[in-house]
């Protein structure tokens, strides 16, 4: 995986103003060039239905705001996703699936009557963290009938295709059957998601030339807001947190 725009923007739509000012409440498109029936009005347009888009339209609607998601695919959730054995209708998480026992969190799966379970992590062990380009987690969800999938989680530092990663996968996988006396099988792969461009960074010169600075000084410009992976970090936890904490007072103040 490499660099990755992961983001959500939300901007706040009011009626008027003019498009000269950049700060001013208005929006560039005239909407007397639309029929009025392809017009929504909404007080907040969230771009993105990922994890901070959602929660975020969830949140602004709790205050009482009207929001429409812009999501580009035709699912909700951004990088949390299922692949579904299609023999037993089961889902089996190939995405997100761990989060902080922080109280966002739970209030926000406690709306949906959604139950988490705690996994104790010992943040006193060594990172123990593979060198990457490489395989990093291996899990095998059960599947009715006993029959077994692997469900394999690679990383990698540069941008690498996806044939070459998913032969790295089968190579990872024979060489783990070889050393461990299990016959070596060819796998077939039932689901591949590459996440590629992943995580975006900025060198060290950048931060010190004030690079984040800059970025948050566009937070309320042309009535536009972001949060998101880019803005934060690529973790759900947080963005909510960053979400319910920075972005949503800032933008309630500016509705
Ligand atoms: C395999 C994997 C496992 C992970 N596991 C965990 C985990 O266990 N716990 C955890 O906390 N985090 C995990 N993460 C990180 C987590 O997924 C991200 O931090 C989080 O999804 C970022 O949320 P986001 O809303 O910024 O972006 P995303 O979830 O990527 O959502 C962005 C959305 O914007 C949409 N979009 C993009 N461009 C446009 C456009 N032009 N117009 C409209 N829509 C657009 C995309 O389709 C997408 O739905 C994992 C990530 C991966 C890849």
């Amino acid at each position: 995986m490499a660099k990755y725009l992961s983001f959500a923007i939300l901007s706040v739509l009011t009626a008027h103003g003019t498009a000269a000012d950049p700060n001013s409440r208005s929006s560039v498109t005239d909407p007397a060039g639309y029929d009025p029936h392809d017009i929504c009005h909404r007080d907040v347009l969230v771009v993105g239905g990922g994890s901070s888009g959602v929660y975020s339209a969830i949140r602004l609607r709790d205050h009482g705001k009207t929001v429409m998601v812009a999501e580009k695919q035709g699912r909700l959730g951004g990088h949390a996703e299922a692949w579904v054995d299609p023999v037993s209708g089961t889902a089996v998480n190939i995405g997100v699936e761990a989060f902080a026992n922080v109280d966002v969190v739970k209030d926000y799966f406690a709306r949906f009557d959604l139950s988490l379970t705690y996994v104790n992590h010992d943040s006193s062990r060594p990172y123990g963290l593979p060198e990457l380009p490489g395989i990093y987690a291996m899990f095998s969800p059960p599947l009715p009938g006993g029959r077994l999938i692997t469900n394999v989680y690679y990383g990698s530092p540069g941008v690498l295709s996806d044939d070459e990663v998913k032969a790295d996968i089968v190579g990872g996988l024979q060489r783990y059957q070889e050393e461990n006396g299990l016959p070596v099988a060819q796998p077939e792969w039932l689901a591949f998601s590459s996440h590629a461009p992943f995580n975006l960074m900025v060198s060290n010169d950048k931060v010190a030339d004030g690079f984040y600075e800059e970025l948050f000084a566009l937070q309320g410009c042309r009535n536009t807001f972001y949060n998101g992976a880019a803005w934060h970090t690529q973790d759900s936890s947080a963005l909510w947190k960053f979400t319910e904490y920075y972005i949503l007072p800032i933008m309630l103040a500016a509705l």
